[in-house]
């Protein structure tokens, strides 16, 4: 099963400190949200998986962390200045604003119900803009990257030059990018600063259809590896009128959201477009010299382009369950160890002193390894329920036997089975249920 509407994980996010609204009390927003404590671990979950995958188990990957704040030469060379746009109505009844490709009935305004009340759609640009230094004004222009894209192509000679790569080849980042989106909403799908996780793979433009394959069944692939059931996912190539001005090919991979199909991360053969434009408006040199073939050219390209807080959206409604155990209903995040915040829970069954420094000690013992929870309050039944409703795959429990017998018990979090292990093959025990 997974979550059937977007309130019951928007409410689990709340309740167990996943997400908060920003800035909540000020009355929060729909343009950013804040990462608590077991959110801000499952980020960096899915930050590091996908470098694990990208980047850490590949030779031809090298990552970036590049600046966020970028000059407006950038932005014209890359065409974000003139296009990266939306086009925006105005109800002229509620004053209501809208962006006229998400409208279901173009003629109907979906606040006030008035009909053939929008103006003309202008075309409204997502970028932010702001003032580098202390005086505003023309040439203190910089803007927030909308993308983590252009800091790969600007840096495209630095990384060749300095890590001993050649097409085919890959610089890969993950950071935040910011639009200023006309109607951010369904929770963290669509907000106004997010962050994403994008690699441009750099290859001859002869190949550039086998990488543009070889991607799409890679990123599909490691959704499903994390979890995501096949029948959620789908690659929907664009139609040719849905295409970037400077694509010859783009896909995205959807994900069943309750609310329906939506993109989950888009996958773009870019050609030479972003290269050519960098090398046209900085008067660098942005190509690479092939000497078996004595020759020069500049790479085409392939984008991976993801969201590290859309795909955990994603992960979190894929990993949603709700079952009956022992005759009560639980919630449980059957999330992928990898994702989970917390790999293994700590118990002590009472919290009696007895108990007290065996416990720690496994728990500093795990901890060396894996982000650990120590939680000793209520019954042992109601610190299950806690452990599942937040994804923790497996349970160790420190009882009054553990003190005689030198053993504790391991609790599965999917299963809910329970077997006995020895304290002095704990640590190999779990890495084999975790697979790390
Ligand atoms: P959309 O059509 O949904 O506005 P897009 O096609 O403009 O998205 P891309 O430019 O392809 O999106 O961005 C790559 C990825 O970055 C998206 O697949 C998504 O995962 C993520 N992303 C883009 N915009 C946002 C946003 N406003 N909030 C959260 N994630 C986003």
């Amino acid at each position: 099963m997974a979550a059937t509407e977007l309130e019951q994980v928007v409410n689990l996010c709340k309740r167990r400190g996943f997400v908060y609204p920003s800035a909540e009390i000020y009355g929060g927003s729909r343009s950013s949200y804040d990462y608590g404590p077991l959110g801000s671990l499952m980020l960096r979950n899915v930050r590091e998986a996908w470098i694990r995958t990208m980047v850490q188990q590949r030779d031809d990957v090298v990552l970036i962390d590049a600046a966020i704040l970028a000059p407006p030469q950038v932005f014209e060379a890359s065409g974000h200045l003139a296009n990266f746009s939306d086009p925006l109505v105005d109800c002229t009844k509620c004053k209501q604003r809208f962006r006229e490709d998400h409208l279901t009935d173009p003629n109907v305004c979906p606040n006030c119900a008035a009909v053939g009340s929008f103006t003309e759609a202008r075309a409204f640009n997502l970028m932010f803009k702001t003032f580098a230094g202390p005086i505003e004004g023309a040439g203190a222009e910089v803007y927030l990257r909308p993308e983590t894209a252009q800091g790969m192509f600007v840096n495209f000679v630095n990384v060749l030059q300095t890590s001993r790569k050649k097409p085919p080849f890959g610089i890969a980042q993950v950071g935040k990018s910011f639009r200023n989106e006309i109607t951010p909403g369904n929770f963290i799908f669509r907000t106004r600063e997010f962050e994403q996780m994008e690699m441009e793979f750099f290859v001859p433009p002869a190949e550039s259809a086998h990488w543009y394959q070889y991607w799409c069944d890679a990123r599909m692939r490691w959704y499903t590896d994390l979890g995501i059931p096949a029948e959620m996912l789908m690659l929907r190539p664009h139609e040719a009128d849905e295409l970037s001005h400077y694509s010859t090919g783009t896909s995205d991979i959807e994900f069943k959201y309750p609310w329906g199909w939506g993109e989950l991360e888009g996958i773009a053969q870019r050609t030479d477009f972003d290269l050519q434009r960098h090398a046209e408006h900085s008067g660098q040199k942005l190509d690479y010299f092939d000497q078996a073939n004595n020759e020069r050219y500049v790479p085409y390209v392939i984008e991976p382009a993801a969201g590290v807080t859309r795909a955990m959206a994603a992960f979190l409604l894929a990993a949603y369950d709700e079952d009956i155990v022992n005759d009560e209903p639980r919630t449980v995040l059957r999330l992928h160890p990898r994702l989970s915040p917390y790999k293994v829970a700590v118990l002590p069954l009472s919290k009696k002193d007895t108990l007290t420094p065996l416990a720690r000690e496994l728990y500093a013992t795990l901890a060396d390894r894996y982000m650990v929870d120590y939680d000793e309050t209520q019954a042992i039944g109601k610190r299950y329920r806690r452990q599942d409703e937040i994804g923790t795959p497996l349970c160790v429990t420190v009882d009054f036997d553990s003190l005689e017998d030198d053993a504790v018990t391991i609790r599965d979090r999917d299963s809910t089975a329970q077997v006995r292990v020895p304290i002095a093959s704990l640590l190999s025990e779990v890495a084999g249920r975790l697979g790390f």
